[in-house]
């Protein structure tokens, strides 16, 4: 057996060959062998048996807005990394808007970082922005490590953080694609929007009518162009509307660079249960019917749709008024996201395998985190420690998020995070977490 400080034993680790009883040793916080279950340990290594607890990586979450400075009174890097450990993720990327300022240049990406240097709980990211006036920014911004880049293609919600037309899309498209970057898109389009009926108030079918999947499905036709067109690397971001699919399936089959995600809350639930008035279940695009989650779902499953991230996007609760036209929107949902997920994965006869590809493999491979998202040797030894089969009915009081307001508040989940590892170390376990421990990351050149 190699050396090894501390060894890991469950009767069920998840492995990218499946799951199967092991033990996996790690030295210098990383994983250093998978072995047999019944391996002898290296001498001096301390055990950790875990039992029937199922072993998973640690999950990686490429979409959380932190924003942290500036808005920190919605959410922060102390609550959100907390959170995300409660949680079982280990590494998060923090969107570039909603903090002031918004990740949009070098400048900006230095005093995040920062901020979030000592209060990271877990490993942070970050994506840039790409505005109508900072394609100059992209270069320098991608060159200090960000992951790639966010736009938008319709009005995002705050003012500091305008959207792109077509023309400025291609624009920043042409630059990014020229050295190699990624760039993120929020693709709802601004004409089918304005188009759409507009009533306000408190009725949830008013609010539904206001965002129809037509204007995902006409964004991401365009975004599907432009990106043949400039052989450019995209990622659709929170994809809703089941209606896109075939397209964004036929242009990856014709070799465009496309890939997509979508969250869990379009995931667990549907349009036909959201109470009038209650915009803790607002998002955009918005929670659709549950014939179209059915296609989200048939998406996971034949690959079409990549990776499962929070997008967790949380306020003030005095902002969640009950009217779906003004109230803030953003679901609040980190710290409940893999319990959420797997509940309603196994439902569909889905295995927790299929979940860690969705939230753990795939999106460090989105943003080229390979040393995370998988347990094999030499491969960080981030974990997390599941009960998949106990169950926790969400009380807001328990979250670790700083606004306590969330749509899945008294459902009952299935899967209860008992521990939570970061490079070898517990960092949380029974709501209890040692300081921060957490690193920020770059993107590896
Ligand atoms: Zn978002």
């Amino acid at each position: 057996m190699s050396d090894a400080e501390l060894v890991l034993r469950s009767t069920r680790v998840v492995t990218p060959e499946g799951s199967r009883p092991a033990a996996v040793a790690v030295a210098d916080g990383r994983i250093t062998a998978v072995l047999a279950y019944d391996a002898d340990l290296p001498p001096g290594a301390r055990l950790e048996d875990l039992g029937d607890d199922v072993l998973l990586p640690g999950l990686v979450d490429t979409h959380v807005h932190v924003n942290d400075p500036g808005r920190t009174h919605w959410e922060g890097f102390w609550t959100a990394t907390r959170a995300a450990a409660a949680g079982g993720i280990t590494t998060l990327v923090d969107m570039p808007l909603n903090s002031l300022p918004p990740t949009t240049t070098v400048d900006h990406l230095r005093t995040k970082q920062r901020v979030a240097a000592d209060k990271a709980h877990v490993d942070v990211g970050f994506w840039g922005g790409a505005l109508p006036d900072n394609v100059k920014d992209l270069r320098p911004l991608h060159d200090a490590g960000v992951f790639g880049f966010k736009a938008f293609l319709s009005p995002s919600g705050v003012e500091e953080f305008p959207h792109l037309d077509q023309e400025r899309l291609a624009h920043s498209l042409a630059e990014i694609a020229g050295f190699g970057g990624l760039l993120v898109v929020h693709a709802e389009d601004p004409h089918h929007l304005d188009a759409a009926p507009r009533r306000g108030g408190p009725r949830y079918a008013d609010f539904l009518a206001s965002r129809p999947r037509g204007a995902e499905d006409s964004a991401i036709a365009a975004l599907i162009d432009q990106a043949r067109r400039l052989d450019a690397r995209v990622h659709v971001l929170h994809l809703s509307s089941g209606d896109a699919l075939p397209l964004i399936a036929a242009a990856r089959a014709e070799g465009v660079r496309i890939t997509v995600e979508t969250c869990p809350h379009y995931l667990t639930l549907t349009a036909e249960e959201v109470p009038d008035g209650a915009s803790e279940f607002k998002c955009c695009p918005p929670i659709r019917e549950s014939a179209n989650q059915d296609l989200l779902w048939q998406a996971l499953a034949d690959g079409t749709i990549d990776c499962v991230v929070t997008d967790h996007s949380p306020s003030t609760a005095d902002l969640k008024t009950d009217d779906f036209a003004t109230a803030w929107g953003g679901i609040s949902g980190l710290q409940l996201s893999l319990a959420a997920v797997w509940t309603e994965a196994r439902r569909r006869g889905h295995g927790l395998e299929d979940v860690v590809r969705w939230m753990s493999t795939r999106t460090a491979a989105l943003v080229g985190l390979d040393h995370k998202g998988a347990i094999e040797a030499g491969r960080d030894a981030d974990f997390a420690v599941l009960a998949p089969d106990d169950t926790f009915t969400v009380d807001p009081a328990a979250l670790q998020h700083r606004n306590r307001v969330t749509a899945y508040a008294g459902r009952t989940l299935y899967g209860v995070v008992r521990s939570t590892w970061l490079r070898g170390e517990r960092i949380a376990a029974d709501g209890e977490f040692t300081a921060p421990k957490g690193r920020l990351l770059t993107r590896t050149p």
